[in-house]
């Protein structure tokens, strides 16, 4: 078979796509390089979506009639989609990028879900393989676009609680094989088997309705504490829904593109589940509707609450402090202020470190990013697996806008929602400073009994504003940082 010009020039852009998007996703493995990946990917996906236009030089005859329709539409689309995207991301809030990335993650299933709803719709997949996989893609993309939708109104608060209901693991596998019984009904009338009791296009629309039910079902139930799993888990299916439908339409840059992301995703949620002590089945099946109670009146001792001030001043004097941040501090974007009270600090002798925590904040890597933003160099900041066993030795650790991630019930109460969590261990430092506005609770919706310790002082009040009386204190000492 000859290929035209237009194809081979759209095939070469989606090599180069494919090798841009590659080694963009490698330079993202760093926080130095991160910026750089997300340009040289973005350049790749922009080469692939402009080279797609130069199909309009080799449609079929029968499609002609519609080509200038559908390069308007195209245009439109890309206009409008990018417009949007340009004008959200410029104003979205560090602190709702996860319920941006929710979204656009369901957008990516949804559109894979469209592409294999045009070609059931229109009869266009030929051949068992084919169909199968488009209906394998089309369940995939659906569930990733409704249970998207989900995760987004649970993180954006618009859902406050998880929605458990009893023999909820029993609906959801019998939604869940509905579905497949559906699909594969699809297959056999479209092979030419004969079902009487519902015609095609009922089918394909049952199909995809109990496809986006099973998605919602599936997330509707599932804590807090294990949403970055289930963010990350629909981004994997995203991946693979849209490398599906690539190999649909014999799209090799849609095919890897998709695979990269399937790939990275996974090994995030698997990476995300080992985080927060969960298995992936366990998040997604057996923690349905047995999340355990906190014990009431369990948590000994009481709240000390001192000034701000006095907290500085007693940090310029200590020899080591470890500081975690946490959602607070994102939220209160006093990150800056953070790292002039440090600097502050390390101009006076102090050893200063951060400690992060794989899913502080909302985000994975959001403290990273948070951090590298205010300018603290990447050498003082330390992940937990490299900096926990330091606490013990450590005269302060200051907790700013923390909560879930240092909470200790985390290790010892098997009652506990965060059970088996490791924690970063900010508890076993000799004096330990916790910053937050009052008796708010962190994203596990428990109290933290850190917070009651013997060594532990509350310092309340904004995080941005304690930092600037912190630093006013240790300024008025006569400390030589600027
Ligand atoms: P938490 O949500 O546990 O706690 C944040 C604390 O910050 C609250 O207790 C709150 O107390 C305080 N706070 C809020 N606003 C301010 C402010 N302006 N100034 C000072 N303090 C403030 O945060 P962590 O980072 O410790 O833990 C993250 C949690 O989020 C984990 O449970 C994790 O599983 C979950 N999660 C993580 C995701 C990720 O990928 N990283 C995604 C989704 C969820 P107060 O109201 O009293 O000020």
């Amino acid at each position: 078979m000859l290929i035209t010009v237009s194809q081979l020039i759209i095939g070469i852009v989606d090599l180069a796509a494919a090798f841009l998007f590659m080694y963009g996703l490698k330079r993202m493995s760093s926080p130095v390089t991160a910026p750089s990946g997300i340009f040289v990917a973005g350049i790749g996906m922009l080469g692939a979506v402009l080279a797609s236009f130069l199909y309009a030089f080799s449609v079929e005859t029968t499609a002609k009639p519609h080509l200038l329709m559908n390069l308007g539409l195209g245009v439109a689309a890309l206009a409008i989609g990018g417009g949007v995207a340009w004008w959200v991301g410029k104003r979205v809030a560090m602190t709702a990028m996860p319920q941006m990335v929710a979204i656009y993650n369901g957008m990516g299933g949804g559109a894979a879900g469209a592409i294999a709803a045009v070609e059931l719709f229109g009869d266009k997949a030929h051949g068992a393989t084919q169909l199968a996989v488009t209906l394998l893609g089309a369940l995939i993309g659906a569930v990733s676009l409704s249970g998207s939708l989900i995760a987004w109104a649970k993180l954006d608060g618009v859902l406050k609680k998880p929605l458990r209901i009893k023999g909820q693991q029993i609906i959801n596998a019998t939604v869940l094989l509905g579905t497949i019984a559906v699909g594969g009904t699809i297959l056999f009338a479209a092979l030419g088997g004969t079902v009487g009791f519902i015609a095609m296009p009922q089918l394909i629309y049952l199909f995809f309705g109990l496809a986006l039910v099973f998605g919602i079902l599936m997330t509707l139930p599932i804590g807090g504490a294990d949403m970055p799993v289930v963010i990350s888990i629909y981004n994997a299916f995203t991946g693979l829904a849209v490398g599906l439908e690539g190999f649909v339409l014999e799209n090799p840059a849609l095919m890897i593109a998709g695979m990269v992301v399937g790939a990275a995703g996974l090994l995030l949620t698997l990476l995300m589940a080992k985080a927060m002590n969960r298995s992936v089945a366990n998040v997604l099946f057996t923690n349905f509707g047995d999340a355990p109670k906190q014990k009431q009146g369990a948590i000994k001792g009481s709240l000390k609450p001192v000034e701000a001030g006095d907290a500085g001043i007693f940090m310029r004097y200590a020899s080591s402090v470890i500081i975690v941040p946490g959602y607070g501090l994102a939220a209160a974007q006093g990150q800056e202020k953070l790292y002039e009270f440090v600097k502050l600090l390390i101009s006076d002798g102090v050893s200063v470190k951060f400690a992060i925590h794989p899913v502080a904040g909302r985000m994975p890597g959001q403290m990273d990013v948070l951090l590298a933003e205010a300018g603290v160099p990447y050498d003082l900041i330390f992940q937990l697996e490299d900096i926990n066993d330091e606490f013990k030795t450590t005269d302060v650790a200051l907790v700013i806008g923390a909560n879930d991630v240092v909470n200790p019930e985390a290790r010892t109460d098997k009652g506990s929602p965060i059970y088996g969590m490791p924690i970063l261990n900010a508890d076993m430092a000799k004096k330990v400073y916790v910053v937050k506005r009052g008796e708010g609770k962190g994203y596990a919706g428990i109290v933290n009994p850190l917070f009651y310790g013997d060594n532990c002082d509350m310092v309340y009040g904004d995080a941005a504003a304690v930092m600037g009386s912190m630093i006013e204190a240790v300024r008025g000492l006569g400390a030589k940082a600027a």
